[in-house]
């Protein structure tokens, strides 16, 4: 838990969010800006500000975060099994939260390269 950290405040509940799917270690809402019909932030419930600040005792968490990501993935039907998940680490690679999150995005045929 970090103060002034919006999506701690998120996980703790005192600020609220569309959660859709929920683990011990990690959070999944929707996105309040979608970019895409199925948008959603896997989130560690561990403040952890980017991909920059993991240590090897993440090891196993990034893989939770991975099986949370095929879980959706595979069960959202609109997806059919077809999604992206991002990672922007910084702000000149458009990471604006530093809480460490994963966009799945889908629902809608995607584009390469991305902005
Ligand atoms: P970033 O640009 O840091 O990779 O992604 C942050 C994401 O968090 C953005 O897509 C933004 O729309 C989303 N976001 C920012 N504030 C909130 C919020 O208060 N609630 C929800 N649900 N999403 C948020
Ligand atoms: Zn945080």
């Amino acid at each position: 838990m970090s103060d002034n950290c919006i999506f701690c405040k998120i996980i703790s509940g005192s600020i609220p969010s569309e959660k859709v799917h929920e683990t011990q270690n990690i959070v999944v809402f929707k996105d309040i800006n979608p970019v895409s019909p199925v948008h959603l932030l896997i989130v560690p419930k561990k403040h952890i500000p980017s991909i920059n600040d993991l240590s090897g005792e993440d090891a196993h968490l990034m893989g939770d975060v991975f099986r949370v990501a095929r879980e959706l993935g595979t069960t959202i039907e609109e997806l059919e099994k077809n999604y992206r998940v991002i990672i922007s680490t910084g702000p000149d690679a458009g990471q604006v939260v530093p809480h460490i999150h994963f966009h799945l995005i889908g629902g809608r045929k995607l584009t390469w390269p991305p902005g």
